[in-house]
């Protein structure tokens, strides 16, 4: 699926690629966000197959990948909940495909911690579309939060490439939980670089 090699029969990427993805780093503001890898290829690839025909199959291997990325970080052992960065992709996708959701999703059931929607979001142009400063126009004050968020939260999401959704949802948690964590499959490098894990 990602380059040419054949493989097993129940695989969906070669062990070749698998390890390609893998490269860490760690973008730090008011709250700590962990990025498994890189959004440049292979897992560029992988996630472009995955949101843009809601493979079900790349969703489990990406919450798999990041469950384990969460169980090698070795993060204090507390009653996490899960959450996700609300998308607003719904005239591109199917309706209510939410690709950061599929990998919460996954991520959750794996290390049994409850997954919540603790965000609405009203942004209506998507962020791809849009440059560093517009990216944080698009969703300033526009991502609201639903219920009392509980005390240890982790937040997913698929691509981080300014920060700003990651950062506007994690804004309206940081003082009201203990502990805030954010992960993302892959760092994009288009508009800054951050220090390696
Ligand atoms: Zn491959």
């Amino acid at each position: 699926m990602v380059c040419e090699k054949p493989i097993a029969f129940g695989e969906i990427i070669c062990g070749n690629c698998t390890e390609k993805f893998y490269s860490p780093s760690l973008s730090e503001g008011d709250f700590k966000v962990y990025h498994y890898g890189k959004y440049e290829y292979p897992l560029s690839n992988l996630i472009k197959e995955f949101k843009y025909h809601s493979h079900p199959k790349i969703a489990r291997l990406l919450g798999n990948m990041l469950a384990k990325f969460f169980i090698d970080l070795k993060f204090p052992e507390l009653n996490y909940t899960v959450s996700y960065v609300p998308s607003n992709y719904s005239s591109i996708y199917e309706k209510g495909f939410v690709p950061a959701r599929l990998i919460g999703q996954h991520f959750s059931d794996l290390l049994g911690f409850p997954l919540i929607n603790l965000f609405s979001s009203k942004t209506h142009k998507r962020q791809a579309q849009l440059n560093y400063r517009k990216r944080n126009e698009n969703v300033k004050n526009k991502i609201k939060l639903l219920q009392t968020p509980p005390k240890n939260i982790i937040i997913i999401d698929d691509v981080y490439t300014t920060g700003a959704s990651m950062n506007e949802a994690g804004s309206l948690l940081i003082n009201k939980c203990d502990v805030l964590i954010g992960i993302t499959v892959a760092k994009a490098y288009r508009y800054s670089f951050n220090s390696s894990l």
